[in-house]
Order: C-alpha cells, then structure tokens, then sequence
C-alpha cells in the first residue's frame, strides 16, 4: 500500500512503537480544551458529543451535517478514545475524504495524518481486501477493472457461450451484476425469483464471470465490497481483529448506501455500534446505483437505542435559495418532510432564464462569469473558485469546456469526461498493468496489438479461448501457445517479441528501478509513443502532450501500483496548479459542496428530469431528479441560476424541449426572470428585428411576455444595464401573459439568434416533415428559422436544417 499514511501501525510496525510514545501528546491534548464544539449549534453538538452508541443525523442541506461529524472525529480523537487509525470515516468521494481531513487538521493538527481510514467505501475495502485477498481466492497485487474492462471482460464471456450480442446485450449483464453485487449476493445468494434473469442464464453467467476474475486476478468495483463482506460473513476472526481495530464508525451521506455497504458497516459495528451516520433523506440520488434510502430510515431499527439528531438551522444560503430548493422537493410524495431556516439575508432571488440554444446558454454564462468576476453585476467581485455549473448530464459539458476555452476562463472538470479515461492514457496504463500483474487479461488484449503488431483477431481470441479454457493468465497462455507452435510468422515473432519486453520490464520493476522512468522506458520501447509521432490525426500532438502529462503524475507517487490503485478509484480530474478555477462538473459529483456561485444550466423536460429516469423507474425516477434538482439548489449559497434552452443537440442530434417540469415548481416569490442584456441587446437591437418578430408569427407574442418584454428595441438596449435587466417583466408577469403552461410551451418565444446570411431552402406554403413533430406547412422564413404549422404538434419555430421537403424522406 503506498497511500497508508505513515502513522498507521498496520502498514508500518515501527510507526506503532513511535506512536506510542507519542501517545503522551495525545492524552494531553484530551485534556485540552475542545474549541470545535463552540462553533456547533446544540443539536449539533449533541451530535459531536454523544460519543458512546449509535447515533442519527438526519436533515436537511446545509445544515452541518458533515460539520458535525468532523468535529465529532476530533472529539474522539481529544477524548483519547481512539487513535487516529482506530477511526473509520467514510466519505461519498475521496475529494470529500481530503476535505475533511484538511478540516480535520486545522481542528486537531499533525495527529490527523494518522486517519489512514478516513475514504470512500470502496478505498477503504481496498486496503482490506490487499490484505486478505487469499480469503477471496485472489492475490494481493490484483487489478481493479474500471466499468470499460469489466464490459469487455463479460463480452468475451458471451462470445465464448455463443450468445447473441444483439439480443442479450452484454451491458444488460453487467447491469444485473452490479445490482446482484450491490445486494451483496454472490451467485450462490441470488434468491430464486432471479432465476429468470438475462434468458435464465443470468446466475450462471455471473458465476462464470466471477471465476474469470480469479483467473485474472481482478476484481469490478462492485467485488471490492462484496470480497470483504464475504471474507467478514466467512471468517468470525477476521472480523473480529477489524471490528476490534475501529473503536468508532462515521459516515457521510448515508442517504445512498446500497445493502452491501450497509451489511459491511453492520458487520464491522458489532455490538459496540459505536456508528454515527449522516444523511438527508432529500438527497438520495444514487438509486439507480442500488443505493437505498431505506437504509437511513431504518437506521433506529438496527441501531436499537439509537439516538436520533434533526438539524433544522441552515448555514450555507439565502433565504431565497432555501425557498426555492424547498419548494421543488416539497412536490415529491415519499419523503419525510422537514423544515429548514436560515439567519442569513434575503439576498438575490434565484434567477430563471431561458436560451434559444444550449451554446447561447453556454455563451451566456461564460459572460455572466466574467462578469460577476470582474463586479460589474452589482455584487462583489466573485472569485472563480466560488463559481460552479453543474449539469445534469456530461455531455453538457462540453459546449462550457468550448465556451471557456475560447474567452480563456480557467475552470476545472470534476469528476466528468476524465483525463483516465482518455484512449491514450488507458492503453498506457494497460501496459503498465501488465508489467505489474501479469494475470491481468484485459490490460493484455489492450495492448497485445496496440501499436499494431500483426496479431489479429484470431491470433487474440485463440489466447483468449486456451487462457479461459486452461485457467490461466493471458501471458502464459500466449507463452504456451508459442512453444506449441500456435502461431506462425508475424505474428509469432511480434509476441515472443512482447513477451520477452513484459518480462523485461518486470525484472525492472522488481529491481526496485525508479517508476517513472521504466514507465518511459516502457512506452518508448514498446513503440507505444512513436504510434502518436507517426500518427497524423489532428489529435495525435494532444494524445502525446497528455501521455507526457500521465509520466508527470506518476511522479506523486511512490510506484507503479499506486498510481494504478489510485488511478481506479480516484478517477477525478485533479490537475490543480492554484489558478482560481470555475468548477464544472455533474450535480451527482456536487452532493456535499456548496458555492457561492452556482449555475444550474439545462433545466429541460427529458434533460432534467431525465428521460431515461422517468422511463425506466417511473414516478421513482422522477422523484430521484427531483431531489437531483434539490441538491443543485442547495450547493448555492448566494446566486443561484437556472437555465433552459428550447433547442438543444444532444448527440449529434437537435432536440427542442420543453422547460423542466421542475421550473413550474419554483416559487414564484423567490424567483426573478432575468432577460439577458448580452443576447438581446445586440440582436433585438438591432433596426429591424424588433418588427420582423413582432411581424413574423403568432408564435412571438406567446410566451415570454410578448410586446412588453420581448418587443421594442430601446427597451431591449435599456437592458443592458443591470437593474432593468433584474427589472425585467419578471415572474408574474410571465405567468399573466402565459401562464404555467405556456411558460412549458416550446420554442415559440425564445431569445431567437437568427442567421440572417442564411438562405432558407424553404417558401411559404411549402410541405414539410420534421423529425420530432412530424409534418407541417410552412408559415413564415427568415435566415435559417422557420415558423410551420404542424399538423399534430401546432406552431413551432424551428431550425431549416431539421425539416426536409416529404419527399426526402426515405420510407
Ligand atoms: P449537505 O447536506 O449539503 O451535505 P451539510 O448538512 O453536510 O450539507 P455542511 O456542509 O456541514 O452541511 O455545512 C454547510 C455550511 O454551513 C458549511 O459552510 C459549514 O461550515 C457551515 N456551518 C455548519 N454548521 C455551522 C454552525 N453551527 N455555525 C456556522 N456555520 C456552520
Ligand atoms: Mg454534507
């Protein structure tokens, strides 16, 4: 293990010894005053205090959850009731994990160093199953499969089993699997009404893929919990050494354990139950990840005696803010209820407006950053780093990535499209893997042709087929295979050739060379690097620039392993040179953190909430969006902005949506309706436009206010400035002029950028069919924008290039 910290006698012995002796330290800082309980309310530190038994925090954002038990950890550290490493914290992310450990350490100094079981539940079953991987049939360097390698893996076991791709996709089985593993079931537990699963073979096939993995010496993300609640339910002695090692249990967003988590922290609380959980059950949104929320409701069941802590007060945001996020999740049904207040000021309303398009969006608060950067929007300059967008999905990313790149605005990814997970970095990392486990299948088949070396197809799937069949790593069976006589020609010099560089470079690494030189070593000599050089692909000098970067980092640590362990679980964008950053990342990635700034783009129907949520766990999976909206709310602690836009490509493809059911459930007082001085200003402004839109369709006057808030052009150039752009007609009036349901109305009367150079291919009159709405009648053209009537979907401004004439239209 390279990431236990110094101090903990686990990994080193002497370290234990040192410790003890400064063990008088410890017992005087008990002693000492406990400065952290002052800045807790009393609820609060009810919670920090009451050390003995298991203990429930239940309530809403913001409101100390994660305060409370920091400083509950320094309280039991202070207390000399446990020792650094005696604690067990988990954390939802491993950034959470840094987090608190930096508070920590501010709280109780130095001696934080020695929480080396303070991690995501994931991290923290690594480290145990590193040291009783016997006890799941696996040795102690196995490799951690990343979702890519774990679907690749269960590919080739359905090709192996002759099953139709098409038909039983091989994404549906891991999907179960996951499910089955968040369960905590290994084959032999999936209960009989599973039986059906994946055609009747989905037990079957899932023991198979589990022996695959010991034969690989692997394990998926779902094994790192299911391997130790094994090795815990099969060995009473095991277990007990851990339950006797952690004196005190804490975790953070219990809200969305899955059962096998929930069985691993039973299992190790035992009879002492000295746990202490915190949660919300309004932020649960990791269902579709097998998290329940039932865990934390019946958390008094379990934990008889349990002392239950409802927090009421919140810290982080305006009254505003708190409103709104209340009023959203006030409309979901199955929920505990509670009441949230706050002292802080009334603040800046939470800001609604609407694009035409997701790359106005994306242009609009790349402005609007800039803006409330430089103080030009009334408040106090806001330091990048205090601003966040979060998004529902990832690809939304990009358009902000673009935006950003182009006015030169630093920002960081978090959690998103990953630096690991680029194609250049996993083949590099692949072979690393190789060197350090040689079982490991999937980085072998990764590479074994990668740069090309004339092993083909066949030449790879007879590997595949003699490893499966002989039950042994890929290395060997290619070794086998060649002295047999397998494969002729190229191909069987290009894998002596390879077998004889892997061999090398391990005898390298088991020389104790320095890593992050043979990981040159090895990307050069394996001709690897001179791929990218002789490529001419415009991304090639990118993929170079980013395998530099991959050696740069291996820097950080103190070997290939570790890098690789922290590679598979940390898979968070952590470039960080201290350059103020807007952050970007995913609202599930945001559970915990708050902003001052926040921006909540893509609030369309079908984007947010998600279709695919809603489709496939009905009112469930609304209710899981809702509380995602909820948690995006309450990450504000001063401005918080929602957008939507009418039109939006979403893989490749142009969509035009309603506004977000969500947006109907802000309340009205709290919200102000902003009309964006940058957009209209130059557009609306501009002579003529103004009467070509009022002139054009009825489709203009709808929505947002028509005449008043759309219409003249001196009142479009009076917006530019701040208080009329806040001014502007606002909610109600939007509401008077269209009501909710106009308000969901599609793209009549958006901020409407037309191209004007734009030739329509279209006249008026003309037939025509649209992808979405089918067909329709032109009404009105102008530039690239066309207004049809259509037949079932009614008016509907739309862009020329998604309708074709009817008889374009393949049949
Ligand atoms: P979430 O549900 O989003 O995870 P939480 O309940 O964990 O939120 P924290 O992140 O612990 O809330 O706290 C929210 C903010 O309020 C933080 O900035 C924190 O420092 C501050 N805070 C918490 N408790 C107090 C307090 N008693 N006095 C002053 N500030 C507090
Ligand atoms: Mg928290």
């Amino acid at each position: 293990m390279t990431h236990g910290a110094p101090n903990d006698p686990y990994d080193d012995l002497d370290a234990f010894e040192a410790w003890d002796d400064r063990s008088l330290s410890q017992r005087a800082m008990a002693a000492a005053p406990t400065p952290w309980l002052e800045g807790l309310n009393t609820p609060q530190r009810e919670a920090a205090e009451t050390l003995d038994g298991p203990v429930l925090v239940l309530a809403g954002a913001g409101t100390g959850k994660t305060r409370a038990l920091t400083c509950r950890i320094a309280q039991i550290l202070a207390s000399g009731r446990a020792k650094p490493w005696q604690v067990l914290a988990v954390t939802f992310t491993n950034k959470a994990a840094r987090e608190m450990k930096g508070r920590l350490g501010q709280l109780i100094g130095p001696s934080v160093e020695g929480m080396s079981w303070m991690g995501t539940f994931h991290s923290l079953c690594v480290k145990i199953l590193r040291r009783h991987a016997e006890l799941a049939g696996l040795e102690n360097g196995f490799t951690i499969l990343d979702t890519d390698d774990q679907l690749r893996l269960i590919k080739q076991l359905l090709e192996a089993e002759r099953i139709d791709h098409k038909r039983w996709p091989p994404r549906q089985l891991a999907n179960l699997i996951d499910r089955w593993k968040n369960r905590a079931w290994t084959p032999a537990h999936v209960p009989a009404e599973e039986a059906s699963a994946f055609n009747r073979r989905g037990v079957e096939l899932y023991d198979a893929y589990q022996q695959r993995l010991r034969t690989l010496n692997a394990v998926d993300f779902g094994d790192l919990l299911l391997h130790v609640v094994e090795i815990f339910r099969n060995n009473p002695d095991v277990l007990e050494t851990w339950r006797d090692r952690f004196r005190y249990i804490l975790v953070d967003e219990y809200q969305d354990t899955n059962v096998a988590q929930y069985l691993w922290l039973r299992l190790l609380a035992g009879q002492r139950a000295n746990i202490c959980c915190v949660g919300d059950d309004d932020q649960s949104i990791y269902g579709w990840r097998g998290a329940e929320v039932g865990n934390i409701l019946r958390f008094e069941k379990d934990f008889p005696g349990a002392k239950v802590v409802r927090l009421e007060q919140n810290y982080r945001s305006t009254p505003h803010i708190l409103a709104a996020a209340s009023s959203v999740i006030h409309a979901n049904e199955n929920r505990l209820g509670k009441t949230l207040w706050t002292e802080e000021e009334a603040g800046e309303k939470v800001r609604l407006i609407g694009h035409w398009d997701g790359e106005e969006e994306a242009r609009w608060i790349g402005e609007e950053i800039e803006a409330l950067e430089k103080g030009t929007r009334g408040l106090d300059p806001v330091n990048p780093d205090h601003m966040a967008i979060l998004v529902r999905a990832s690809f939304q990313m990009r358009a902000f990535e673009d935006r950003f790149l182009t006015i030169g605005m630093p920002y960081r990814v978090i959690g998103g499209p990953r630096f690991y997970e680029r194609k250049e970095i996993r083949d590099a990392m692949a072979y690393f893997r190789c060197v350090t486990n040689p079982g490991d299948g999937m980085a072998f088949e990764r590479i074994v042709n990668t740069p090309k070396r004339g092993v083909g197809d066949k030449a790879q799937s007879t590997i595949n087929e003699f490893s499966r069949a002989n039950e042994i790593g890929p290395l060997d069976a290619t070794a086998t295979l060649l002295a047999d006589g397998a494969f002729k020609g190229k191909a069987a010099k290009s894998l002596e050739d390879l077998l004889a560089m892997l061999a090398r470079w391990r005898a390298r690494l088991e020389a104790g060379e320095n890593h992050v030189e043979l990981a040159e070593a090895i990307l050069d000599e394996s001709g690897y690097t001179d791929m990218w050089k002789a490529d001419k692909s415009p991304d090639a000098p990118g993929r170079l620039e980013n395998l530099k970067e991959l050696v740069k980092a291996l820097e950080g640590f103190e070997n290939l392993e570790g890098f690789l362990e922290h590679v598979s679980l940390v898979m968070e964008n952590e470039q960080e040179d201290g350059q103020p950053k807007v952050s970007i990342m995913t609202l599930h990635a945001a559970k915990g953190l708050e902003f001052p700034c926040v921006f909540l783009p893509g609030w369309e129907d079908g984007l947010f909430p998600s279709q695919r949520s809603m489709d496939e766990s009905g009112l469930a999976g609304l209710e899981e969006e809702r509380r995602l909206a909820y948690v995006g709310i309450t990450r504000a602690e001063k401005l918080c902005t929602i957008s939507f836009a009418a039109n939006r490509a979403i893989h490749g493809r142009w969509q035009s949506a309603l506004p977000s059911r969500f947006i109907d459930e802000l309340p009205e007082a709290h919200v102000e309706v902003l009309t964006p001085p940058g957009l209209y200003g130059g557009n609306y402004g501009a002579a003529g436009h103004g009467a070509q839109r009022s002139g054009g369709s009825g489709g203009f006057g709808g929505n947002f206010g028509g005449g008043g808030n759309f219409g003249g052009g001196s009142r479009l150039e009076e917006a530019a400035t701040r208080s009329d752009a806040y001014n502007s007609p606002g909610w109600k009036r939007m509401q008077a002029n269209a009501g909710r349901r106009g308000m969901r109305a599609p793209t009549e009367a958006r901020n409407l950028v037309i191209d004007a150079e734009a030739v329509c291919p279209f006249n008026v009159g003309d037939r025509v069919f649209h992808q979405k709405f089918g067909y329709g009648t032109v009404e009105y053209a102008e530039g690239d924008k066309v207004t049809v009537a259509f037949e079932k979907a009614g008016e509907k401004r739309v862009v020329a290039r998604f309708l074709s004439a009817p008889d374009d239209i393949p049949f």
